[in-house]
């Protein structure tokens, strides 16, 4: 006879009301990690989905650039992926960090660090123009208000990183990007800042619009381009996929071209 459980089947044990047992099995089920665990031992960024591991791990990022071979002891990385630890990470899932902005995803560790850098509409960012300290998450507002002349039409110099134009509907905010990618020019192109749309409005919807260069020294010659619009809400990483090159010599004594917009 066992100590006092009587004939009490098990499944019945378990689900027996106890309060102070459910109590204790919630507490077992939530844990708490550092941080620094869940990282790569070489580039320190939370592991996304593929982990490899010869004892020491790695992303399969830094597998790659290392030639698959460990930094700490120098042995091959081979192709062992380590599953036990891809498992762990896979079930783990926790809240948007950007919760308190209205964002109500709950995101798997693996997904987290894409969705709050790249996709996630609640993410703040920093104004892109040199020198403002301002933070948000809706910048377009502020774009408009602090730094546009409030027209679709801008003087942009050869130096600088980019200009604002407004769409004649005065609602919407673009920026002309001035890359300097190219040789013997530069490369123009157009990102939408905002308004950003909202559920249900096309995400990831390009709408088309006309960028129209005109040279800074009042010559006749203009240069145009279609192109899809993206809507961008951070400059750091953003790389343009099309663009209107604008030749060195167009933009005159001045160093400027006159930019504007059309539908
Ligand atoms: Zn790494
Ligand atoms: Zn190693
Ligand atoms: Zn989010
Ligand atoms: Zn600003």
């Amino acid at each position: 006879m066992g100590c006092g459980s009587g004939s009490v089947p098990k499944k019945a044990r378990r689900t027996e009301c106890n309060p102070e047992r459910e109590e204790e099995e919630e507490i077992c089920k939530v844990f708490t990690v550092e941080m620094g665990t869940l990282e790569c031992d070489i580039c320190f960024l939370p592991f996304q989905s593929e982990i490899y591991s010869n004892g020491h791990a790695a992303c399969a990022n830094c597998c790659i650039n290392m030639e698959r071979k460990c930094p700490s002891c120098n042995e091959s990385m081979g192709d062992f992926r380590c599953r036990a630890m891809e498992k762990v990470l896979a079930g783990m899932t926790r809240p948007c960090r950007f919760k308190k902005h209205g964002c109500r995803e709950t995101v798997r560790y693996t997904e987290a660090r894409n969705h709050e850098e790249d996709l996630c509409c609640y993410a703040p960012y920093r104004c892109p123009f040199e020198g403002c300290a301002c933070r948000g998450r809706l910048l377009y507002g502020h774009i408009m208000d602090t730094h546009s002349h409030g027209s679709s039409l801008a003087k942009l110099q050869k130096c600088e990183p980019f200009c604002v134009l407004l769409n004649r509907d005065k609602k919407s905010v673009f920026l002309v990007l001035n890359g300097g990618d190219v040789p013997t020019g530069r490369s123009l192109s157009l990102i939408r800042v905002c308004p950003y749309p909202q559920e249900g409005e096309g995400i990831g919807v390009d709408v088309k619009y006309k960028l129209v260069v005109h040279g800074g020294d009042r010559t006749s010659i203009r240069l145009e381009a279609s192109m899809p619009v993206p809507f961008v809400r951070r400059l750091d990483g953003y790389k343009a996929k099309l663009f209107l090159f604008v030749p060195d010599a167009f933009w005159g004594s001045s160093g400027s071209v006159i930019v504007t917009m059309l539908d």
